[in-house]
Protein backbone atom coordinates (compact mmCIF):
# COMPACT_ATOMS: atom_id res chain seq x y z
CA UNK A 1 0.00 0.00 0.00
CA UNK A 2 1.13 3.18 -0.82
CA UNK A 3 1.85 4.56 2.83
CA UNK A 4 3.30 8.39 2.94
CA UNK A 5 4.69 10.09 5.64
CA UNK A 6 3.08 13.36 7.24
CA UNK A 7 5.31 15.88 8.62
CA UNK A 8 6.26 16.59 12.26
CA UNK A 9 4.14 20.02 11.61
CA UNK A 10 1.23 18.43 10.15
CA UNK A 11 1.47 16.07 13.28
CA UNK A 12 1.65 18.62 16.11
CA UNK A 13 -1.58 20.18 13.99
CA UNK A 14 -3.15 17.03 14.36
CA UNK A 15 -2.78 15.99 18.19
CA UNK A 16 -3.52 19.98 18.63
CA UNK A 17 -7.06 19.25 17.31
CA UNK A 18 -7.48 15.53 18.78
CA UNK A 19 -7.13 17.01 22.16
CA UNK A 20 -9.35 19.59 21.27
CA UNK A 21 -11.99 17.78 19.78
CA UNK A 22 -11.56 14.70 22.14
CA UNK A 23 -9.66 16.38 25.69
CA UNK A 24 -8.99 13.58 27.72
CA UNK A 25 -7.79 10.19 25.90
CA UNK A 26 -6.64 7.52 28.09
CA UNK A 27 -5.04 4.80 26.33
CA UNK A 28 -1.81 5.19 23.97
CA UNK A 29 -4.11 3.35 21.10
CA UNK A 30 -6.97 5.56 21.17
CA UNK A 31 -4.39 8.72 20.70
CA UNK A 32 -2.96 7.70 18.32
CA UNK A 33 -5.99 6.46 16.70
CA UNK A 34 -7.50 9.89 16.54
CA UNK A 35 -4.14 11.69 15.75
CA UNK A 36 -4.41 9.35 12.82
CA UNK A 37 -7.80 10.40 11.87
CA UNK A 38 -6.87 14.03 12.08
CA UNK A 39 -3.81 13.08 9.90
CA UNK A 40 -6.19 11.07 7.17
CA UNK A 41 -8.87 14.34 7.03
CA UNK A 42 -6.07 16.01 4.92
CA UNK A 43 -4.53 12.25 3.10
CA UNK A 44 -6.25 8.91 3.67
CA UNK A 45 -2.34 7.54 2.89
CA UNK A 46 -0.62 8.82 5.66
CA UNK A 47 0.28 6.56 8.26
CA UNK A 48 2.81 7.14 11.46
CA UNK A 49 3.62 5.30 14.65
CA UNK A 50 2.22 5.19 17.55
CA UNK A 51 5.87 5.96 18.74
CA UNK A 52 6.54 8.89 16.55
CA UNK A 53 3.33 10.56 17.48
CA UNK A 54 4.07 9.74 21.63
CA UNK A 55 7.66 11.24 21.06
CA UNK A 56 6.32 14.28 19.49
CA UNK A 57 3.36 14.39 21.61
CA UNK A 58 6.12 14.53 24.30
CA UNK A 59 8.55 17.18 22.95
CA UNK A 60 5.97 19.36 21.74
CA UNK A 61 4.84 20.94 25.28
CA UNK A 62 1.35 20.34 23.95
CA UNK A 63 0.42 17.52 26.00
CA UNK A 64 0.39 16.51 29.74
CA UNK A 65 1.30 12.62 29.60
CA UNK A 66 0.47 10.19 32.52
CA UNK A 67 2.24 6.90 32.90
CA UNK A 68 1.44 4.01 34.69
CA UNK A 69 3.54 0.98 34.59
CA UNK A 70 3.78 -2.89 35.87
CA UNK A 71 7.04 -3.87 37.28
CA UNK A 72 8.33 -7.11 35.21
CA UNK A 73 10.39 -9.91 36.31
CA UNK A 74 13.06 -8.33 34.00
CA UNK A 75 16.28 -6.68 34.76
CA UNK A 76 16.95 -3.64 34.22
CA UNK A 77 19.51 -2.49 31.23
CA UNK A 78 21.04 0.65 30.96
CA UNK A 79 19.47 2.09 27.36
CA UNK A 80 16.91 4.39 26.49
CA UNK A 81 14.16 5.42 27.55
CA UNK A 82 11.22 2.97 26.73
CA UNK A 83 8.84 5.97 26.52
CA UNK A 84 10.26 9.37 24.67
CA UNK A 85 13.41 7.28 23.33
CA UNK A 86 15.73 9.90 25.53
CA UNK A 87 19.00 9.42 27.60
CA UNK A 88 18.26 7.67 31.01
CA UNK A 89 21.19 7.96 33.68
CA UNK A 90 21.37 5.93 36.66
CA UNK A 91 19.92 6.77 39.85
CA UNK A 92 22.87 6.02 42.30
CA UNK A 93 22.36 5.76 46.09
CA UNK A 94 25.51 6.14 48.72
CA UNK A 95 26.54 2.88 50.49
CA UNK A 96 27.93 3.06 54.28
CA UNK A 97 31.32 2.15 52.52
CA UNK A 98 31.77 5.26 50.78
CA UNK A 99 30.88 3.65 47.59
CA UNK A 100 27.77 4.16 44.95
CA UNK A 101 24.97 0.99 43.81
CA UNK A 102 22.98 1.57 41.11
CA UNK A 103 19.18 1.37 42.33
CA UNK A 104 17.18 2.69 38.56
CA UNK A 105 17.47 4.93 35.84
CA UNK A 106 15.87 7.78 35.26
CA UNK A 107 15.08 9.68 32.00
CA UNK A 108 15.55 13.52 32.51
CA UNK A 109 13.33 14.03 29.33
CA UNK A 110 10.10 12.69 30.28
CA UNK A 111 10.39 11.72 33.79
CA UNK A 112 10.31 7.99 32.98
CA UNK A 113 12.23 6.27 35.86
CA UNK A 114 12.56 1.96 36.62
CA UNK A 115 14.00 0.29 39.49
CA UNK A 116 15.99 -2.48 38.98
CA UNK A 117 13.36 -4.45 37.31
CA UNK A 118 12.44 -2.88 34.12
CA UNK A 119 9.17 -0.62 34.95
CA UNK A 120 7.37 -1.48 32.07
CA UNK A 121 4.43 1.18 30.56
CA UNK A 122 1.02 -0.21 30.32
CA UNK A 123 -1.19 2.72 30.41
CA UNK A 124 -1.32 6.45 28.80
CA UNK A 125 -3.23 9.29 29.31
CA UNK A 126 -3.12 12.37 27.34
CA UNK A 127 -4.35 15.28 28.32
CA UNK A 128 -4.61 18.70 26.94
CA UNK A 129 -1.72 21.29 28.75
CA UNK A 130 -4.00 24.47 29.93
ZN1 LIG B 1 11.77 9.52 28.58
Amino acid sequence: MPYRKPSDTEILDAIKDALRRHGIINSQRKFSELVMRELRRHDPDYSVSEPRIRRLALSSGLVTIEMRARESDEKTSAGLCPVCGGRTEKIRNLTVYGGTVTRGYRCKGCGYWTGLKRRVPTLYIFSPKS
